[in-house]
This record gives structure tokens, C-alpha cells and sequence, in this order.
């Protein structure tokens, strides 16, 4: 049987690497796109090679049209994708809604929600019978996150209904289509809004008194593409330590 190859948008940092990391142990090929920050995807790269996969780098901003073409068509060189992992995300800044400039308030909705949708709907018309589509989501999503990003709650929000919709347009192709959504993860998207310590910041305001690790995500994540997950779709999981 030919190795499963799948595409992670955003997997060469964070729960993206994390889950080609679990992927790669379980036999899986990669493709992996990213926006910035070489050495991180490099780094990556060498992981997944030495747990004895292939991995390709697709360097393209998943914001433009040009972007997104050019990392299906990397794709598409390396062989026939039998999953997606639609991940790249990010929050950019935090502060109360009133305060956050409407330019961050556009380019998160855009990278969050419009790109995810887009991204979802080429993976869906190329993916055939038994392919699995998972979209990356956030406990924002219900939460609303008042005081940090209500914007990126919303666009997350957004992506809960897009895996509900598409997952019924897309189950009598054999095509699954399931959400995770984190809570509050140690990686460096948080030092990208500006405050690295966030997690051990919020980390008392969970129930279980910490923020979580991405191996917690990417277990889920490879559950979500596994054939133990075959009667599962339309449905976001959450991995929120009970938040
Ligand atoms: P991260 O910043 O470590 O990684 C984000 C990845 O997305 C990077 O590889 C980056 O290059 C890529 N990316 C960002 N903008 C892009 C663009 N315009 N074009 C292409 N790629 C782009 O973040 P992370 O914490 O690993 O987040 C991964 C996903 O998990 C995101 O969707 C995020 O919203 C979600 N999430 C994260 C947390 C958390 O606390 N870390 C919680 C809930 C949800």
C-alpha cells in the first residue's frame, strides 16, 4: 500500500510541527507550508526525515491566491494528498476589541477564516474517497476571548461552521471533514501577539491548572485522520484541559 502523503499548512512550528512530527512516526509523507522563519522549518524538516519520511517545504503566504496555488502544486509533484491538516493560523496582537486596529482585525479574519475556508475547499475538491480534512480551530471559539482577541474568536468561530457544512457536502465522497480546537497551547504564537508568557499567564484560570503541550494536539490530530476515527465528521473535538 503507497504511504499516505499529507499536506499541513502552518506545520513547521508549534501543533503544526508537533502533528508532522506523530505523522511521520506513523508512516506518513509530508508536506509542510509555512510563511517564515527558515531555521524553524528546517529544523523540522531534519525531524522528519530522521523519523524516515519524506518531507517537502513549500515556502507561500496562504493569504494570497498565488500562495495557496503554489502549495497545492507543490503538492501535487509529490504525489496524491490523502489528508489535510488546514492549521496555519495566528492571533498578531491582544487587547480589548475597541483597541485593536482594523488593519489586525482584517489580516487575522483574513489568515483565520478566509484562507481556512479557501484552503478547505481546494483540499475537499482533491481529496478522493477515504481522505480526511482536519481544521485547526480554538476553544476561542467559544469562548469569545473578551480582553485579547474577540476578532480571532470570531474568524475560529467561522471555521467551526465551515467543518460542519463541508463535512456534509463532502460525506458522499468518502471525504471527512473534522475539527480540533486547543485551548491554550505553549508555542510562539503567543510571543507574536506581543506576550511570550501567556500561557503560564492564563494557565491558572484553567481547570486543570496548565496550558497544554503540542503532542497533546497532534495525538488528537493523528486520531482525527486515523481509520479508529472513520465514523467521525462534522464535528469539532476540543483539547482544552475542560476550558
Ligand atoms: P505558530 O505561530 O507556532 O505556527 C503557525 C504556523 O502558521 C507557522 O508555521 C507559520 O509559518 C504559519 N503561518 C502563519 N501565517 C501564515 C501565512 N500567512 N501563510 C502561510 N503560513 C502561515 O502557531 P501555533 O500555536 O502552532 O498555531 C497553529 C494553529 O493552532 C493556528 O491555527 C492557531 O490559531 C491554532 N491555535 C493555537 C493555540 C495556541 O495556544 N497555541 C490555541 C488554539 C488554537
Amino acid at each position: 500500500m503507497p504511504r499516505p502523503l499529507t499536506l499541513i499548512t502552518g506545520g513547521t512550528r508549534g501543533i503544526g510541527a508537533a502533528v508532522a512530527r506523530r505523522l511521520a512516526s506513523e508512516g506518513h509523507d509530508l508536506v509542510l507550508g509555512y510563511a517564515k522563519d527558515d531555521e524553524a522549518a528546517a529544523r523540522t524538516r531534519a525531524e522528519i526525515e530522521g523519523l524516515g519520511a519524506a518531507c517537502r517545504l513549500v515556502r507561500a503566504d496562504l493569504t494570497t491566491d498565488e500562495g495557496i496555488d503554489a502549495l497545492f502544486a507543490a503538492a501535487a509533484e509529490t504525489g496524491r494528498i490523502t489528508a489535510v491538516v488546514n492549521n496555519a493560523g495566528a492571533t498578531l496582537h491582544l487587547g480589548p476589541l475597541v483597541e485593536t486596529p482594523t488593519d489586525i482585525v482584517r489580516r487575522v479574519i483574513d489568515l483565520n477564516l478566509t484562507s481556512a475556508v479557501l484552503i478547505a475547499r481546494r483540499a475537499v475538491a482533491e481529496l478522493s474517497e477515504g481522505g480526511v480534512l482536519v481544521n485547526i480551530s480554538s476553544g476561542a471559539a467559544t469562548t469569545g476571548s473578551p480582553g485579547e482577541y474577540v476578532h480571532y474568536a470570531a474568524a475560529k468561530a467561522g471555521v467551526d461552521a465551515l467543518t460542519k457544512g463541508l463535512a456534509i457536502e463532502a460525506a458522499d465522497r468518502g471525504v471527512r471533514v473534522v475539527g480540533v480546537a486547543p485551548g491554550t497551547i505553549e508555542t510562539d504564537i503567543h510571543a507574536d501577539a506581543g506576550d511570550p508568557d501567556r500561557p503560564a499567564r492564563v494557565a491558572a484560570s484553567h481547570p486543570m491548572g496548565r496550558a497544554g503541550r503540542v503532542e497533546e494536539v497532534a495525538g488528537v490530530v493523528a486520531f482525527a485522520l486515523s481509520p479508529d476515527a472513520s465514523y467521525v465528521t462534522g464535528t469539532t473535538i476540543r483539547v482544552a484541559g475542560g476550558r
